[in-house]
């Protein structure tokens, strides 16, 4: 990592405006209240998310009068990296110190045309799946936006992206890292469409990717919000599993998640499908008869799906399920004619699996101590996430 880089940034209490936080929109507003030209935020936008540039110096296109006013009106604050991991395969994984104190993990996994990075939307998380190691921490606290969108200004730094001679290293963003980003629904919608503006990062919005274990009232608020991809942790076919292994599915079940989602998917301008995950756990969901009942539920909804064996991890029982159980299971659904994707496993040695990545929290829950304490208990280091495996592919 560039110390240059690091001695720019640090974590402040601060209450003024950060301007790695903002939105065009916001961004626009904040001028227009300090008596500036709006347009004025396009130029920030730029200095930040597409040069890299944090130092308001630097930024000589906006005078220095104007320059001054900022530097004691406003902050431009972005999350620290404290240490990070390669793989031999060329995944990478970050780990990032948020205000709270609290450590998320962010993981870039490169493909062949580019690659993808898969963020953190909360630090732990309060929804409990009883096959996530996030969950098992507890919830800690929710990022920011300049915190979720930091991840990938951190992403492209490292990468060399901000340096105008490679072409920008990320191609697809996945909120698939830890934490629920519709229960931090503000904050990531803002970040979202930050990475998706012209202005800054400019990616496509088929290309930046919601994950939801299924909040409902807050997919039925998106459309007001974004554009972006969403992406709905199914994991079970009926509500009798699903509840058993996602205590969300007792407030929300299924059949109110795939109409939030209808909802949703109509509402966008371009013809797309969300993507269904499917967690396949050993002896829990991933018989036969699961795939074919999983058909028969999916038969009138368009989508891709997604399975993902599981990862196992320290504090869990579960296990993977056999190679040939997948290839079933897969085949099933594809004979029904779904499009089906089944992830393949990365980055083993650095112990970086989106969806199942465990970081650090400060403040830690109840919850998250009983479980500390079980693991402790097994001599096993939870946070080094040393058996964790990235899961990767494109959506
Ligand atoms: N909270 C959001 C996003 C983070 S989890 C959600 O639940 O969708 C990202 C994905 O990883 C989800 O599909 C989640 O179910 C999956 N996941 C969590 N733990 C896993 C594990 N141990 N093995 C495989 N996938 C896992
Ligand atoms: Fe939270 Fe998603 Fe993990 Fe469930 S799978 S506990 S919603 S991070």
């Amino acid at each position: 990592m560039s110390d240059g880089v690091k001695n720019q940034l640090s974590k402040t209490d601060s209450k003024l405006p950060n301007l790695a936080g903002l939105g065009r929109d916001r961004l626009r507003a904040l001028f227009t209240e300090f008596g500036e030209k709006p347009f004025h935020a396009d130029q920030v936008l730029k200095w930040v998310h597409q040069r890299g540039i944090t130092d308001l110096d630097v930024m000589t296109d906006i005078s220095k009068s104007l320059r001054e006013k900022l530097k004691t009106k406003t902050q431009i604050t972005l999350p620290v990296v404290v240490d990070e991991f390669l793989s031999e395969d060329g995944t990478r994984k970050w780990i990032v110190e948020v205000a709270s104190g609290s450590r998320v993990e962010m993981v870039f996994i490169p493909e062949a045309a580019r690659g993808t990075l898969c963020i953190s939307s909360q630090a732990g998380c309060s929804l409990d799946c009883s096959f996530c190691a996030t969950g098992k921490q507890g919830f800690n606290s929710d990022l920011t936006v300049a915190e979720i969108v930091g991840q990938l200004w951190w992403a492209v730094k490292e990468l060399g992206g901000f340096s105008g001679e490679l072409e920008r290293p990320i191609s697809n963003v996945v909120m698939m890292g830890m934490g629920e980003p519709l229960l931090n629904f503000e904050p990531v919608m803002e970040a979202v469409n930050l990475m998706m503006e012209d202005c800054a990062y400019g990616l496509s919005k088929r290309k930046v990717t919601v994950s939801t274990s299924g909040v409902v009232p807050a997919i039925n608020r998106m459309k007001e919000f974004t554009e972006a991809s969403l992406a709905i942790s199914l994991h079970a076919p009926n509500d009798e599993l699903r509840s058993q292994i996602m205590p969300i599915n007792k407030k929300y079940n299924i059949g109110m998640l795939l109409e939030s989602v209808r909802g949703y998917m109509a509402s966008l301008p371009d013809k797309r499908v969300p993507v269904i995950e499917y967690t396949m756990i050993a002896g829990v969901n991933d018989h036969r008869q699961h795939a074919r009942e999983l058909a028969e539920l999916l038969k009138t909804f368009p989508c891709k799906i997604n399975i993902i064996p599981f990862n196992p991890f320290s504090l869990s029982d579960y296990s993977r399920p056999s190679g040939s159980s997948v290839t079933n299971f897969r085949q099933i659904l594809q004979r029904e004619g779904y499009t089906v994707t089944v992830r393949t496993t990365r980055g083993d040695d650095i112990g970086a699996a989106c969806g199942q990545l465990v970081g650090e929290v400060a403040d830690q829950t109840r919850r998250s101590q009983r479980h500390k304490a079980k693991a402790a208990s097994n001599r096993r280091v939870f946070d080094r996430a040393d058996n964790l495996a990235v899961t990767a592919d494109r959506l």
